[in-house]
């Protein structure tokens, strides 16, 4: 099913394409090439190619004479890497920590690793390959005896080790002045896969759009996308080894395309399409700050979703009625060590405080599937299937002090306006009151320690596992609210890897199992007076929000930038009109033909012109 999830969405005429891309590095003829559309938007301008996470490395015969010039490139590289790791230990100790900064001291050291050096240099001398090649060969033969080890403190240095090479490699590649952090200038940034860690750290002032050969429209680095309003599409396979740096491309984030080296015409037509996006964004802006009440007078919860405190500016500045999911796990993804309690008590409490008298819903640590926690190997070993592996409340309840922690944090952040809690990955009933049970202790702790919290505290679970979805009613008893994550639920209920692009088509939201399942929860959950929200990216879908909302759903949450289009959708339906799409969706078999009513209920409504 091809998915134009666009509120602007204007049918572009267009030609055959080619498909898988069939061209060669550095053809300037047009291509198009298609993908899954997962973030709605056009850019045009010049592609950076990242490939951070596994190097290309060219291999080849340095010709003797050009030997000496050789290997001044590599003693180039190294000044670079030394000047560039110095810089990052000096801004870490800044802005985070001489502890933190302390790490980048085992990084210099490999640069002065006469072993290391020398033997690369041996290597060259001996066999005339390039030096990147000779440099990846001894490296890596380094990086394997150190992780097989037997002494911790040995194996953690082999992670060490990976970085600088890669670094070193990046630096021959001359790759390293443009990094996803720290973009040279505006460009459409391309890569195989870009984990969350990684693109938590993209460059926001400089990402046109982020185009990925695998992925799904859940994938983090598309939330991230999302969340900054800029296109994304995934899937494209083997884009990386198409295009290179500096090539210039379109990225329709509307129909899923990426069109290299785009001809005068397209030019002209996607420009003309930018124009008209930029006439009705302004028109939802302005009707962002009405309030969002359908047309029979519903009045409608529309939250936010945020990673980072700083994140709250959005929010507030797209009138969220509140935060409905705070994922915490970045801030400990971004930290090399586990935050402590008043660490994130000061974090939660910035955010608490500038919502107030708004409420926050603050989400337990969902670490691990995904989200890895770097560096910290030996509490998140590796696994074959990490979505359904040990994260989230797995985690929580074996690490009960890193739990602890968390809990009592929220819980004193509590005190400073309306915090709820949530707890992520719940399977079922006793898995929740185990929790509870560690909450109830922290509650006590602070009791006895004199501190104040909110002692009705509203507690939460996330409903996103089908088990979970299942007993919902054995689970309402025991909590305030539900608030479903339909980004795991469809790729449990569909047993479709929301990371995988080969079966990302699969992934639909609109699957009479999935409507069933959501209808089930907000029947428990009201039987119970739990109110019942949306935070997956659907809820920020003007496409599926009237769906959601017929089927009584209460609020949803998203990422900050789409709540003046889905508030616009609101405004322009009526909640009787919803109610009877959805139970005319849930009469029907087809997800394809379900997301099309869903699509012509919202064109009916919305127009751009
Ligand atoms: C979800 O699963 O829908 C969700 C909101 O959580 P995350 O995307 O952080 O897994
Ligand atoms: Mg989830």
């Amino acid at each position: 099913m091809r998915r134009t999830l666009s509120l602007y969405a204007e049918r572009v005429t267009r030609g055959a394409w080619l498909q898988p891309i069939d061209m060669e590095p550095g053809d300037k003829t047009e291509i198009v090439v298609q993908g899954v559309a997962a973030s709605q938007g056009i850019a045009y301008g010049q592609v950076f190619v990242y490939l951070q996470s596994e190097l290309e490395l060219p291999a080849y015969q340095v010709e003797p004479e050009k030997r000496i010039d050789e290997v001044a490139r590599f003693d180039r590289a190294l000044v670079v890497t030394r000047q560039q790791i110095s810089k990052i230990k000096n801004e870490v100790e800044k802005n985070i920590g001489p502890e933190e900064a302390a790490i980048f001291d085992a990084h210099l050291m490999v640069l002065e690793d006469e072993a290391l050096i020398g033997e690369t240099i041996r290597e060259f001398e001996a066999s005339g390959r390039n030096i990147e090649t000779c440099f990846h060969q001894v490296s890596s033969r380094y990086v394997q005896a150190f992780s097989e080890i037997d002494d911790e403190y040995l194996r953690e240095r082999a992670g060490d080790l990976r970085d600088v090479a890669q670094r070193v490699l990046q630096n021959l590649l001359g790759q390293a002045e443009n990094s996803l952090s720290r973009l040279a200038d505006q460009r459409i940034v391309v890569g195989r896969d870009i984990t969350p860690s990684e693109s938590a750290t993209l460059d926001r002032t400089a990402a046109l759009a982020l185009v990925m050969d695998s992925g799904s429209r859940t994938s983090h680095a598309v939330i991230v996308a999302r969340s900054m309003k800029i296109p994304a599409v995934v899937g494209m396979r083997n884009l990386t080894e198409r295009v290179r740096n500096g090539d210039w491309a379109i990225v329709d984030g509307y129909d899923g395309l990426v069109i290299l080296n785009p001809s005068e015409s397209t030019l002209f037509r996607y420009g003309k399409i930018q124009e008209q996006k930029k006439t009705f964004e302004a028109r939802l802006m302005e009707s962002n700050r009405q309030p969002a009440v359908t047309l029979d007078g519903v009045t409608v919860s529309l939250m936010a979703n945020i990673e980072k405190a700083e994140d709250v500016a959005k929010a507030k500045a797209y009138v969220a009625d509140g935060i409905g999911l705070y994922r915490t796990e970045f801030l400990y993804m971004s930290s090399a060590h586990f935050p402590t309690e008043q660490e994130q008590y000061l974090t939660y409490k910035s955010v608490v405080e500038a919502m107030a008298p708004l409420p926050v819903v603050i989400r337990t640590l969902d670490i691990g599937g995904d989200k890895p926690m770097a560096g910290k190997t030996e509490l998140f070993p590796k696994e074959n299937n990490p979505f359904m592996g040990f994260r989230a409340i797995r985690f929580c309840l074996e690490h009960q002090d890193i739990f602890k922690d968390q809990l009592r944090a929220i819980l004193r952040a509590s005190h400073h306006g309306k915090v709820r809690l949530m707890y992520p990955m719940i399977s079922g009933a006793e898995e929740l009151a185990r929790a509870n049970v560690v909450l109830a202790e922290c509650r006590a702790e602070l009791q006895a320690r004199g501190v104040p919290f909110d002692d009705k505290l509203e507690v939460g679970v996330m409903i996103e596992i089908p088990s979970a979805a299942a007993t919902a009613d054995l689970l309402a008893p025991d909590c305030a609210f539900f608030s479903v994550g339909t980004n795991d639920l469809i790729q449990y209920m569909l047993a479709i890897d929301r990371v995988n692009d080969r079966i990302a088509h699969l992934y639909e939201p609109t699957h009479p199992a999935i409507l069933r399942m959501l209808r089930q929860v907000v029947t428990e959950g009201h039987r119970r007076t739990l109110s019942v929200s949306v935070c997956g990216e659907i809820a920020g879908d003007p496409i599926f929000a009237p769906l959601l909302l017929g089927l009584g759903i209460d609020c949803l949450s998203m990422s900050p930038a789409w709540l003046p289009a889905v508030k616009y959708m609101v405004r322009s339906m009526t909640m009787a009109d919803a109610r009877a799409l959805a139970a005319e969706a849930l009469s029907m078999s087809s997800p394809k033909e379900i997301y099309g009513r869903c699509d012509a209920f919202f064109r009916a409504r919305v127009r751009m012109e």
